[in-house]
């Protein structure tokens, strides 16, 4: 139990996150060494996580695209906990919230169609934006999806892809008008099959378990129903998701940064030097409190943000806000936590390792902290940008 206190949330909320912390207690950490050693979570774990009746994934989706109805606050609780026992399954959770909120900007059809197998059927939906080229500047994509007939012919490569080898389904970006830029991209979703293969898997140094993979689309046919929304407005779609995404994923740096700090006050509490704890060196106690008060901070400012999605304000500012404090927040932690640990923060056996490969990769995930800052930077001198 984390000494980190919680301020008041809704009943519902404060259940299903108890539910959450109970089910990772007992499933997900009998298995994170498994889990690391073979850079796969079990298939399993998996279902137990995806299918109903957890379907966490499913949390903040309204329920009749059968969701459990409790917004970007409800997942976000949840997102916390399951960092805090194991960030491969803290984006497994994510990529469907990614997923299926971009699916939220589609037709009363679509949402009824593609919404229900990620919450009811478990289907795992990856996100695919990134490619071998371009990250941050997600305008630079190459991929096309070209009108034909019916259909749409998409090809190109995506790259970094989290869990590309156990989708069923892909949402992706591509571009339908080259010509026109940012306003030529769209988004659809590509159901895995003919024209569709996995490339290179990518080996991260942290977050064992995710899997990444390079994914090539190869005159891959999608019906002409599976282009979200409207043609050329796909790139704001996806930022908007991510907007709205980035307050989960600090949601999980939070977890995170709270596993290695609990870690850290153990160690110090029992390990003795020249005949005393290590607590008692304010050299180890100081910067424990220091990030702990940090990481209060950071979790006012994430909860903020989902309040603030929730009520159907604009958060882009908050939200890259939010992201960019909790990955500072999250390094330091990790850092700390090693140091308290000495030698021993550097042996595999000891989680805190684990903690410090999970945080340096995961920063870069849905907006770098230096991208997060443009964001910010933008609101305030550029406001109508926002
Ligand atoms: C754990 C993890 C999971 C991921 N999962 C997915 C996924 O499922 N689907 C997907 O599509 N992608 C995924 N990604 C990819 C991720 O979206 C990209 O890594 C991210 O967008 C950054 O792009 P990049 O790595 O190409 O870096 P680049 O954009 O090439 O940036 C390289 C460096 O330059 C800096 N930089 C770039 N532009 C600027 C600027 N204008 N000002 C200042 N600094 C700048 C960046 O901050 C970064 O430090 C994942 C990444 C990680 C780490």
């Amino acid at each position: 139990m984390s000494i980190v206190s919680l301020f008041e949330l809704p009943p519902e909320i404060l259940e299903l996150k108890k539910k959450v912390r109970e089910f990772a207690e007992k499933e997900i950490r009998p298995l994170v060494p498994e889990i690391e050693k073979k850079n796969k979570i079990p298939d399993e774990l998996i279902e137990k996580i995806y299918n109903p009746p957890n379907a966490f994934q499913a949390t903040s989706f309204p329920k009749e695209y059968g969701g459990k109805g409790m917004g970007v606050l409800g997942f976000t609780a949840i997102a916390e906990e399951i960092a805090y026992f194991n960030g491969a399954c803290g984006i497994l959770v994510e990529i469907g919230e990614l997923s299926g909120s971009s699916i939220l900007f589609g037709t009363e059809n679509q949402k009824k169609e593609f919404l229900p197998k990620l919450t009811q059927e478990g289907k795992i939906f990856a996100f695919a934006m990134t490619e071998p080229h371009c990250g941050s500047d997600a305008a630079a994509i190459t991929t096309t999806a070209e009108a034909d007939g019916d259909e749409y012919v998409i090809n190109g490569r995506k790259w970094y892809i989290s869990f590309a080898d156990e989708a069923q389904y892909f949402v992706i970006t591509a571009k339908t008008s080259p010509e026109k830029g940012a306003r030529g991209i769209s988004l659809f979703v590509a159901e895995k099959g003919p024209g569709v293969r996995l490339g290179k898997e990518l080996i991260p140094m942290g977050l064992r378990g995710h899997r990444p993979f390079e994914v090539i689309f190869e005159n891959c046919r999608v019906p002409k129903e599976n282009l979200i929304g409207e043609e050329g407005r796909g790139l704001g779609y996806a930022v908007r998701t991510l907007h709205r995404c980035r307050i989960s994923l600090a949601a999980g740096y939070l977890g995170l940064a709270r596993a290695a700090l609990d870690k850290a006050i153990e160690y110090a509490k029992e390990r003795k030097a020249f005949g005393r704890s290590l607590y008692e060196f304010q050299a180890i106690s100081f910067p424990i409190a220091e990030a702990l008060a940090d990481l209060e901070a950071a979790r006012l400012l994430v909860y903020k943000a989902a309040w603030m999605y929730d009520k159907g304000e604009n958060v882009a500012k908050e939200s890259a806000m939010a992201k960019e404090l909790a990955s500072r927040v999250l390094l330091k932690a990790v850092d700390i936590a090693v140091t308290t640990l000495g030698g021993y923060g550097t042996i595999e056996d000891f989680d805190v390792e684990r903690y410090y490969r999970d945080a340096k990769t995961w920063v870069f995930a849905q907006g770098t902290p230096e991208i997060l800052k443009l964001t910010v930077s933008r609101s305030i001198f550029e406001p109508r940008r926002r």
